[in-house]
């Protein structure tokens, strides 16, 4: 049984939902992201906030999987500040969905000036209307400067780290996330970002407290499978059962929980 609390469902087919299921998934979260190409305008991420809040949780319902989301504008939209506020103003009125948990996934992607101010005035959105907050790092060369930059801002806007939750942190961000007081996540890909094996090593070095994994599973070469492969690679190094589902189920439950409308098929 496992909980994948970062997968884009939209970029995915409806059978990676029966995969997904039959590997023991029970419920997932989506934050809103990049969907391979620009969008043209506000009405763009509209139609986009109704599939993330009416028709994906229609399709995982199908399998057993209860299904929730995050929204935003992504940083790398967020570079057009005018298409950036409007896509602001639009959100509050999905805030009361039923499965919309917070703002997400925001943050950084070439850390610059306007993302930065963009991401800031997410987090005032999250602030003003009570909503927990899931964090986008960037990639490679950029994530530890980024990963700075945004622990930074959060703690100047007086947020509450326990209810954030920072994703794709690596051997070198995953320190400063934690002692910060912030939840760090740890994305699963093939190739890039951290693998299987890596988390392992990762849970096996700085423990299992605040911290979870997800196959943040899209358009590109990624896995949703990524959280059960990890599972095996724990129990393959012997493990016990109860540390696997500390960092597959119960951590993400816990955190999740905090929302008030977070679920599982088992509830
Ligand atoms: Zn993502």
């Amino acid at each position: 049984m496992y909980i994948d609390p970062h997968v884009h469902m939209v970029s995915r087919t409806t059978d990676d939902y029966e995969r997904m299921a039959l590997a023991g998934c029970v419920a997932i979260t989506e934050p809103a992201f990049w969907a391979g190409y620009d969008r043209s305008s506000a009405a763009g991420f509209y139609d986009y906030f109704r599939t993330l809040t009416e028709y994906e949780p229609m399709r995982a319902a199908q399998y057993g999987i209860a299904h929730h989301t995050w929204l935003c504008i992504n940083p790398k939209e967020a570079e057009d500040m005018g298409l950036a506020r409007e896509v602001l103003s639009i959100i509050p009125e999905f805030l009361k969905g039923p499965n919309v948990l917070g703002i997400g996934e925001i943050g950084l992607n070439k850390n610059s000036r306007n993302e930065l101010k963009i991401f800031e005035e997410h987090v005032e959105l999250a602030k003003t209307h009570d909503q927990m907050i899931l964090i986008h790092t960037p990639h490679l060369e950029d994530k530890l400067k980024g990963t700075k930059l945004i622990l930074d801002a959060l703690e100047n806007a007086g947020v509450d780290p326990g209810r954030v939750l920072v994703d794709h942190v690596e051997e070198h961000t995953v320190e400063l996330v934690l002692d910060r007081g912030f939840w760090a996540g740890m994305t699963l890909y093939p190739d890039t970002k951290c693998t299987p094996q890596r988390a392992a090593d990762i849970f096996e070095v700085y423990g299992q407290e605040r911290i979870w994994i997800n196959s943040a599973g899209d358009w590109g070469p990624s896995d949703p499978l990524a959280v059960p492969k990890c599972q095996q690679e724990l129990r393959a190094r012997g493990h016990l059962e109860k540390m696997i589902r500390t960092v597959s189920y119960d951590n993400p439950l816990t955190f999740l929980s905090q929302s008030g409308k977070f679920r599982t098929s088992n509830d």
